[in-house]
């Protein structure tokens, strides 16, 4: 029986995206969540009775979040004095991400704002720079894909010297890494976290505090905008369109309480459904990357 992590909460706020990256695997359709929905799955999650041992968290997932930017301020302010007891984080291409969005969100520094460096050339932007530098938090996720080594390393550093300080470093898992690629990779790590050890300035690498039992995924409780709960955001992946059935949990509307999302019982055997759905050179490929990375993240823990 597989546990769900029962600290957090993902809300899919809309399937849409401004932007067709080609590494993407998100299923994009139309569909964007509704205030009732997030408000009731929001709800039960901060009511609920719970064994959680740090705030709660809320995270806004997409396809693009800030496409449907009226549904999470919507929240927060139904929330109201319940929102200051919350975390919030929102994962952006930053694309949308303006002035008023930042003056916004400027008033809340238990709202993290994640920016993706899918669209790198974002950071070449001094409006935008200007903008998320008003952010009380913001991490930068830099994506490492086999093709983009040389110019993931040079935007940390580019960023680092324009005052960016969170960082968190996200490889693309479940693709092929030719063992050229992966030796890039670690190169790319030990050339970053000589900048780190040089220029300490204040730098966090967000990944040290973060753990997930299966790399990229997650294990929280996920809603979709039409309020069906699953298990992880696994669905949300078009590999995985398949097994929609096996891991939807139920609807947040036919749900009374936190304990039964919690406690819904669930059969599933991760280990099988990964096996099925990729072949071994991809599982080998994930692992490597993935033993990459956590010995560069163990390597800066250590500094
Ligand atoms: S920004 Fe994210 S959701 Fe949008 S296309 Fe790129 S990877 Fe997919």
């Amino acid at each position: 029986m597989s546990k769900l992590d029962d600290q957090s909460l993902v809300l899919v706020t809309t399937l849409k995206c401004n932007l067709n990256c080609s590494h993407c695997q998100v299923r994009k359709t139309n569909r964007s969540m509704n205030l009732e929905t997030a408000s009731r799955a929001a709800s039960l999650f901060l009511e609920g009775k719970n064994n959680r041992s740090v705030r709660p968290l809320i995270r806004f997932f997409g396809g693009e979040p800030l496409l449907n930017f009226g549904l999470v301020k919507g929240l927060v302010a139904r929330l109201g004095k319940k929102a200051k007891k919350a975390d919030f984080n929102l994962t952006t291409n930053g694309l949308l991400l303006d002035k008023k969005i930042a003056d916004y969100l400027k008033k809340f520094p238990n709202f993290e704002i994640i920016i993706s460096s899918s669209y790198s050339k974002i950071f070449d932007d001094d409006e935008f720079i200007k903008n998320i530098s008003r952010l009380p938090l913001m991490t930068v996720n830099i994506n490492l894909l086999p093709d983009n080594m040389r110019q993931s390393k040079d935007l940390f550093s580019e960023l680092r010297k324009k005052g960016f300080r969170r960082f968190n470093f996200l490889p693309a898992y479940y693709t092929d890494w030719s063992e050229k690629s992966i030796s890039s990779l670690r190169d790319n790590f030990k050339v970053i976290e000589k900048e780190i050890k040089s220029h300490p300035d204040g730098i966090q690498v967000k990944n040290i505090k973060s753990f997930s039992p299966v790399p990229l995924f997650n294990m929280s409780p996920v809603i979709d905008p039409e309020g069906d709960v699953y298990f992880g955001n696994f669905f949300l992946d078009k590999r995985f369109s398949g097994w929609r059935k096996e891991l939807k949990l139920g609807n947040i509307q036919n749900t009374n309480d936190w304990k039964s999302i919690v406690q819904f019982p669930l059969e599933f055997d991760f280990d099988f459904l990964f096996k099925r759905t990729f072949s071994r050179q991809i599982l080998d490929s994930t692992r490597k990357v993935d033993r990459a990375l956590s010995d560069f993240v163990d390597k800066i823990s250590s500094l």
